[in-house]
């Protein structure tokens, strides 16, 4: 007998043309089915058959739109598909998870995506509703402040985005003066942002107590499937990168201020090549970088270079920078057809290859997931971040040795030293910074009260910045200094998240470090780990990588030790690119 399903379009095209009115019966049908152990599956399929239709519908319009933001007949559809389809169908979903966990069914390769629908199910209060949306709005605000950041530069208006490359002059008055120009701005808004901040804490601490969490923290930890890790782990963290990475921030900082010719580093020191080289120039045309990236990408893996050529045959890559294109890059994945998409800004930097093979990884991941047969084990909201980054961290640096023309890449060996010296020296000076974000976030929800008040996170930013960056040169700058972290704007936006890149980060050195012994097991072995998805545990995936989820300090040390190693190998090569 036919379904309401059988009368589905095959394509999300064809189906962002349906009213919620057409779609609701598939769902009514989901609901109204007796749910049994035989016919589980049956209906976890229909399941994802209109989820994923859903879902590609949402990633087209979110990809439509960044692609070219001046298409208002696209945004004024995507508007309709948030106003009128998105409310129902999360209403919807809801029903659909609660049925399936009040079933007490337990599918086949479906433990994982249960534990996540039992935590969502867990931390659901009716009484938090208004408060999500009171905390939504939070966070619109935040944005609204901090997106309207201009500054007066060199007689011109400009974003203040703009002002970071400024910070690779090698002019060291220029650079002061637009480090200075920043942070004046940014401290600009330390009234509004102390006032929203004080609601934001106020109100994140009694969504906490409504759903009955001691702190924001407890409630947060499972609202993001944090499992398989403890606070306890990331403090761990934390002091081993106080102790072993600190250290070796310490001896590149030291060569630096050596190089500069400086007596002290100060904050506008940090982000220029110290030995005042111009920048890599890897490509002329997309073409080049797409053809180059193509090559590196058969170089680290016949099939993954494979995956990238499918994306260049099927227009799934938007790599140039142009007018009425949205900032920023990122790798999506179609639901439907079970393709990535890579979308990024590139103006002809060694930052553009980077991002790219970055990308490559998180679009490799979509690839290799495609085989799941359910959403909920393949989707990109239910992988871990903590492995996802995995990925694409890890293909940054399994890449890393065929930059070179000799791999048909982009570089001579001197040029490509360099990029990847520049690489591995931004791991590390990253670590600490990382330990300082995640550290104050701790410190603001096991003080919730006293950390209302802005100021007072200031005097623990500025604990942290003594602890983690201690020879950063503040003189003259101690309010800079206690208000550096108010540019973050995760602590504001995406509380408790940033950990994520710290941890995946160890765990791609780890994936370089073994490739240096295997390069072929290693890469199988990533490959194995992308294909589980979401379908097991985060010390599982790591496992299945051939690699350890780790916070402790043996492993970190190993990890640093890697990469000074590294380092001191390419540098004779790399100071002469
Ligand atoms: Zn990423």
């Amino acid at each position: 007998m036919p379904t309401v399903f059988d009368t589905l379009p095959a394509t999300a095209e064809e189906f962002s043309a349906w009213t919620w009115p057409r779609i609701a019966p598939c769902y009514d049908d989901l609901l109204a089915r007796e749910l049994t152990a035989a016919n589980v599956e049956q209906w976890l399929t229909d399941w994802t058959r209109i989820s994923a239709l859903l879902d590609e519908v949402n990633t087209r319009y979110t990809i439509a739109t960044t692609v070219n933001t001046a298409d208002e007949e696209t945004d004024r559809r995507y508007k309709v598909y948030l106003d009128e389809i998105v409310p129902p169908m999360l209403e919807a979903e809801q029903k659909t998870k609660e049925k399936l966990l009040a079933s007490g069914l337990e599918p086949a390769g479906f433990a994982m995506p249960l534990r996540k629908l039992r935590a969502d199910a867990a931390l659901y209060r009716e009484a938090n509703l208004p408060l999500l949306s009171e905390a939504r709005k939070q966070i619109l605000e935040y944005e609204q402040v901090a997106g309207a950041r201009m500054v007066e530069w060199e007689g011109e208006t400009i974003p203040l985005t703009q002002i970071s490359p400024i910070l690779e002059d090698p002019d060291r008055a220029r650079r002061e003066r637009a480090w200075r120009t920043r942070s004046a701005r940014i401290l600009d808004d330390t009234p509004a942002l102390t006032d929203l901040w004080r609601r934001m804490v106020g109100t994140r601490a009694r969504i906490a107590a409504n759903a009955g969490f001691d702190s924001y923290r407890s409630y947060r930890w499972q609202q993001m499937y944090r499992f398989d890790y403890t606070p306890d782990d990331t403090k761990r963290f934390h002091a081993a990168i106080e102790e072993v990475v600190v250290p070796a921030a310490r001896r590149l900082n030291a060569k630096r201020r050596e190089q500069l010719g400086v007596p002290a580093l100060r904050p506008w020191d940090i982000d220029v090549d110290p030995t005042g080289r111009e920048p890599l120039h890897p490509y002329a045309t997309i073409g080049e970088l797409e053809t180059k990236t193509s090559n590196i990408f058969h170089a680290v893996d016949t099939e993954l270079g494979g995956y990238f050529d499918i994306m260049r045959r099927e227009g799934l890559l938007d790599l140039d920078s142009r007018k009425n294109k949205a900032p920023g890059g990122y790798s999506l994945s179609y639901t439907v057809t079970r393709r990535p998409f890579i979308f990024t800004n590139s103006v002809g930097t060694h930052d553009d290859v980077q991002t790219l093979l970055h990308e490559g990884g998180h679009a490799f991941h979509s690839f290799e997931v495609a085989p799941l047969p359910y959403l909920q084990q393949r989707s990109e909201q239910m992988t871990p971040i903590e492995f996802a980054e995995v990925a694409s961290m890890g293909m940054e640096l399994l890449a890393a040795p065929y930059l070179t023309t000799e791999h048909g890449g982009f570089y001579t060996p001197r040029q490509a030293a360099r990029a990847r010296v520049d690489t591995l020296r931004a791991i590390i000076i990253f670590w600490p910074y990382m330990a300082m974000i995640d550290a104050l976030q701790h410190w603001i929800y096991e003080h919730q009260d006293e950390a209302a008040d802005l100021a007072r996170c200031d005097d623990y930013w500025a604990t942290l910045e003594d602890r983690f960056r201690p020879d950063l040169d503040w003189s003259g700058l101690d309010v800079e200094k206690r208000a550096f972290w108010h540019r973050q704007g995760h602590v504001f936006a995406d509380p408790l998240y940033y950990i994520e890149y710290g941890v995946a980060q160890l765990g791609a050195v780890q994936l370089f470090g073994n490739a240096q012994r295997d390069q072929a097991a290693t890469v199988a072995a990533y490959r194995r780990a992308l294909a589980l998805g979401a379908t097991v545990t985060l010390p599982e995936l790591y496992a299945a990588a051939g690699i350890r989820f780790a916070f402790d300090t043996d492993t970190l040390r190993a990890g640093v030790e890697l990469i000074e190693r590294t380092i001191a190998d390419l540098e004779p090569l790399a100071e002469q690119g």
